[in-house]
Formats: C-alpha cells, structure tokens, sequence
C-alpha cells in the first residue's frame, strides 16, 4: 500500500539522514568555540530524539489517514459517539431505517449479546458488532508491529553508528577524558557495551575465553597456596570475574571505567587503585585503547609482583599493516621491552587477535616514553 511505501521511504531517508550525520564532517557539531575532532555523543542524543520525534510523528499520521481511509468501507460506525459523520454521507445514515422491525429486533438482540460477551471479556465499553471491532483493532496491530519493525532496524543502525562514534573516542583520546566523560554519562558505557556485545557475538573466538583457559591452565600447574591475584585492566562486562568468583584459587579484581556490578571498580587505568606488586597477573584484553597506552603498562608493571605476567589480547589489525603483516607487531613488542616487559609467546592462532604473554624483564620502564597504537575500527553492519 502506498502509505505503507511512502513511511517506510520516509523512515529509510530518516536513518540514512542519521548515518550520514555520523559520517558527515565533524565541524558540522560544533561545541562552544571550539571545533572538535571527534563527533560528541550529546549530538547523537539530540540527533535521536529529533529522528524518533518524526518516526512517531510519521506513525502518527499514516494512523490518521488509515483511519479516515477505511472508515466510509466498514458500513454504519455506531462505537463512537463524538464522531463526525461526513456530511452528505447518507447512504451510511439511511441503511438501518430500512431493516424492517423484525430484523431490527433481531440486531438490537445481537448488539446486546455482543456487548454483553464483551464486557465480559473485558474489553472497552463498545457495542460493536463483532466483524467491526475485529477490523478495528486488527489494522493498528497490524500497523505496529510494520511500524516496529521499522524503527527497530533503524534502532539498530543509531546504535551500531553510536558505538561505532564512541569506539573512535576511546581509540582516539586520552584516557583521562574518556574518564570524566563516561562518569558523567555512564549509558556510554551501556551503549557501547551494546554495540561491543554485538561485534563479539559474530567473532568465532572471543578473546576473553580464551585467556580464561589459559589463567585456569596456569593456576592448576602452580604450586601456590595463596589464591592467584588477577588484575582484569579494562573488564568491560567483567567475565572473568563472573566466572571465577566461586573458584578459591583466584582473586580478581576488575577495573573499568564505570562499575556496572559490585565485581567492578571505576577507575582510569593509567591510576590503578592497587597497592604495587600486589597482583600475579595482569590482563589486557581488547582494552589498551587511549593514546596515553604507555601510562597503562607502567601502571600494570607497578602492581605486578617481580615475578608477575601480563597477557595482552589485540585485534591483530592493530599490529598489522597492508605493506608489512610484522612491523607494527614488532615496534609495539620493542615499545614493551623499554616499558619493562619481555614477551615470552605470541599466540597467533587466530584470525581476529594476537594473544601475547609478558613477562618483567628486570628493568625499569622508561617514565617518558609515549606510545599510541593504531586504532580499531569496527566497520558498519
Ligand atoms: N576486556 C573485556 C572488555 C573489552 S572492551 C572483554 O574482553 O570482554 C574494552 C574495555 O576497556 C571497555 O569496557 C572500556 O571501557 C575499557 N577501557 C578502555 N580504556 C579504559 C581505561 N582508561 N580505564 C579503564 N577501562 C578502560
């Protein structure tokens, strides 16, 4: 139907329109005086509640003209009192006069047992009969669920280009505003967690899976009696702790920029709450994500016993670039090496990261050094 078209037209031009502001060029948001480099999720706020105000709005009308469209087709309408007749519609006035006593008798009976079923049912007070009520209802239904299922795919796009903007921040800025940021608007982090979710449910490995195995492997061929302590630096949905919270072995404790459960402690990486040399091994997996990356591993040297291992889980684009698949991988081990961290093993089994295990190697990082890896990002869906 062409209604149907015309919102659905409307609606995809919608989404594109919002797409295309995600990609447009960024001085189009201004903030202040300032122009700023990276799209501001306040925009994408403003952005959505104007685009679902005209999804609503869109909705809105086409229920109007299909309801005046159909109205005139479904014979005489008695349900609704303040209803105006169309002047001149007189067919419609002048069809019950012309039933003859009886029959009128026999629809008066009708309407009254259908309004008793009704009432019983619950249903509003109407005194419709039955085919009428049954069309009357059934085309919004109808209608909602075409509508649904429009502004749920166009739902799904904001919130792909939503994580998509905030993945670029984390990558593209230093971790001290991304801090402040997502303290002060903690749904950031539900949004990009939505969106992270997402990406990790079509990844056929997820990194932090496997790094659980190997600190299981690892516990059970220590000799230890003491729990094993473990730093989870940039948690996210904390599943390590989730996973081992039962297991006496381990004590983990998980840090990310907002706590979402009380496994979690907010906090920027690069100042750990912990007392140094404290914790056996430290985790970063898909999480060295600021432009200060150095600040993060002299952080996990310091909390790190002497003898103390570090596991790094990448995206491998990170590390690899279209000319050389070793130089990047081999600047960032070089970068380790001055921070105080030999690599003992890189596991490069799978196709999506690198899975690499540290050790300390004696000296003291380098407090100036300054390092920003490439960033990741995540292409649209
Ligand atoms: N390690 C988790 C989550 C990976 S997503 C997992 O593998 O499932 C990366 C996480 O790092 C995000 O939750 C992000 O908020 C966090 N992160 C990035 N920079 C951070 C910082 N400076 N301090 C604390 N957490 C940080």
């Amino acid at each position: 139907m062409l209604p149907i078209w015309g919102s659905e037209f409307a609606l995809g031009r919608a989404a594109i329109l919002a797409e295309s502001l995600v990609v447009c060029p960024l001085s189009a948001f201004p903030q202040g005086n300032k122009v700023s480099s990276h799209r501001s999720c306040s925009d994408y706020d403003i952005m959505t509640k104007e685009v679902m105000k005209s999804v609503d709005k869109k909705k809105n009308s086409y229920r109007k003209k299909e309801d005046s469209s159909k109205r005139p087709h479904k014979g005489p309408v008695t349900h609704n009192k303040k209803r105006k007749e169309p002047p001149g519609n007189k067919q419609e006035k002048s069809s019950e006069p012309v039933w003859s006593k009886s029959k009128k008798k026999r629809m008066r009976g009708l309407k009254a047992k259908q309004a008793k079923q009704e009432a019983s049912a619950s249903s509003p007070s109407e005194s419709l009969p039955k085919a009428d009520h049954k069309d009357s209802t059934a085309e919004p239904k109808k209608q909602d669920q075409t509508m649904s299922t429009l502004q749920k795919s166009f739902q799904d796009r904001l919130s792909g280009s939503r994580f998509r903007v905030l993945n670029e921040e984390l990558y593209t800025q230093p971790s001290w505003e991304t801090f402040q940021k997502f303290q002060a608007n903690p749904e950031l982090f539900d949004q990009y967690h939505a969106g992270y979710r997402k990406q990790t449910e079509q990844w056929p490995t997820n990194p932090v899976h496997v790094i659980l195995q190997k600190i299981q492997n690892y516990s059970s061929q220590s000799k230890s009696k003491t729990p094993l302590v473990i730093a989870d630096l940039g948690c996210g949905d904390a599943d390590i702790a989730q996973r081992l919270r039962e297991d006496t072995n381990f004590r983990v404790h998980s840090f990310d920029l907002v706590a979402k459960s009380e496994l979690v402690t907010a906090c920027d990486m690069s100042k750990i709450p912990l007392e140094s040399q404290t914790v056996d091994l430290a985790v970063f997996c898909l999480s060295l994500m600021g432009t200060n990356l150095a600040d993060f591993v002299r952080e996990a040297f310091r909390v790190l016993k002497p003898t103390g291992q570090l596991f790094v889980a990448e995206v491998r684009s990170r590390f690899e670039s279209k000319e050389s698949k070793d130089d990047l991988l081999e600047h960032f081990l070089q970068v380790m090496e001055k921070l105080g961290f030999t690599c003992r093993k890189t596991d490069r089994k799978n196709k999506m990261f690198f899975l690499m295990e540290f050790e300390k190697n004696g000296n003291r990082p380098d407090p100036k050094l300054e390092y920003t890896a490439k960033a990741c990002i995540y292409k649209r869906r």
